[in-house]
């Protein structure tokens, strides 16, 4: 029998005002079956906790725990077959982008490529665009894509974007991931300037696969689209990321990193509530995945609202 998931609270980081509807975000990479049971090589984790037909109720369980109106995720490689048909059955509308040459595609008995894929309240939110985003580096295209949303909230009518990404991982890569960085923010600014509305906010969910001390985190931090990390915010200085948000085993030995964010748009939200990260213990001896939580990578929730702009209050 599997143990419980993690308890994890939300921890409240402002005073939110009543009438200001939260907009809940959740980023995840969820571990692509196909890497999992065929590449990863997570040697604490049992073989029968990566079982499909059990793992992706966990899956669905974390994302139905809290329910977001916005949920980005990495490593899709059951999108067709099960997320984009579920997630519509809960109320999500959703949009999948498959990497080009899919790592998935090598392990045998695979289910197609993984990707990026990203699912909003249908409910909540009117879609007004989507991009599909090849990443390129020093001009050349790269294996790496993204997910680009505009919405429209039903209840204000503001109009907001979303993107899901996830860079190229592994060590020795980290210029390239500058470049993959400086590419998507251009493309997202390109997107951001063709809008009716002047001053569109953004949300920027994603795997960067990079530390914060690397090159493509300083370049989302200074970039001009005035971008901050949601997740700073849960630090006693407000400045510091999480200690991980990744924890595994390999034969290489034990990795624990913070590689996944949600940036915002300073001048267009504010954080409302985070989700704290497990402990050390809660986690286990033997990391991620595991019995009780269905993925290497652990999942970021925030509750974001729109910051009021003076001719909206009337
Ligand atoms: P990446 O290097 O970005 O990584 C692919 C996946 O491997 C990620 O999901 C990553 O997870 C995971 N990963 C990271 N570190 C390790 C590790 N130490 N051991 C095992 N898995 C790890 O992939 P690319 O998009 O650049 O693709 C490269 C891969 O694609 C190669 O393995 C190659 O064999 C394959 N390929 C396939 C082609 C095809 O047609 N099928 C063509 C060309 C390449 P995370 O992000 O969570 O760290
Ligand atoms: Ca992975």
């Amino acid at each position: 029998k599997r143990p419980p998931r993690p308890h994890r609270d939300f921890i409240r980081t402002r005073a939110s005002a009543a009438h200001n509807p939260q907009i809940r975000v959740m980023q995840w990479n969820i571990l692509a079956q196909a890497l999992g049971e065929g590449k990863d090589g997570f040697v604490r984790c049992p073989m029968e906790a990566l079982n499909w037909a059990e793992r992706k109720y966990l899956i669905l369980e974390e994302i139905l725990t809290y329910r977001p109106d916005i949920v980005c995720l990495q490593e899709v490689d059951h999108y067709y077959d099960t997320f984009q048909p579920v997630m519509s059955s809960l109320g999500y509308q959703s949009s999948f982008c498959p990497k080009p040459c899919s790592p998935c595609l090598d392990v045998c008995g695979n289910n197609g490529p993984d990707g990026c894929a990203l699912f909003f309240s249908r409910e909540r939110f009117h879609l007004l665009h989507i991009h599909h985003l090849r990443l390129s580096a020093m001009s050349l295209k790269t294996n790496q894509v993204a997910v680009v949303a505009t919405l429209q909230c039903q209840v204000t009518g503001r109009v907001f974007c979303v993107a899901v990404t996830h860079l190229k991982a592994r060590s020795g890569w980290e210029t390239f991931r500058g470049a993959q960085g400086a590419n998507l923010l251009q493309q997202l600014k390109a997107i951001l300037s063709t809008q009716q509305e002047e001053a569109v906010p953004l949300f920027v969910c994603g795997d960067f696969n990079a530390e914060p001390g690397e090159e493509v985190y300083r370049r989302f931090m200074n970039s001009p689209l005035c971008l901050d990390s949601a997740y700073r915010t849960l630090s006693t200085d407000g400045t510091t990321e999480p200690s991980y948000t990744t924890w595994k085993i390999r034969p290489s030995g034990e990795s624990c990193s913070t590689l996944d964010y949600v940036w915002y748009s300073r001048n267009g939200f504010s954080v409302d509530a985070v989700l704290s990260m497990p402990s050390e213990e809660q986690i286990g001896p033997d990391r991620l995945p595991s019995y009780h939580y269905p993925s290497d990578h652990l999942s970021l929730v925030c509750d974001f609202s729109f910051i009021q702009e003076p001719h909206r209050l009337m």
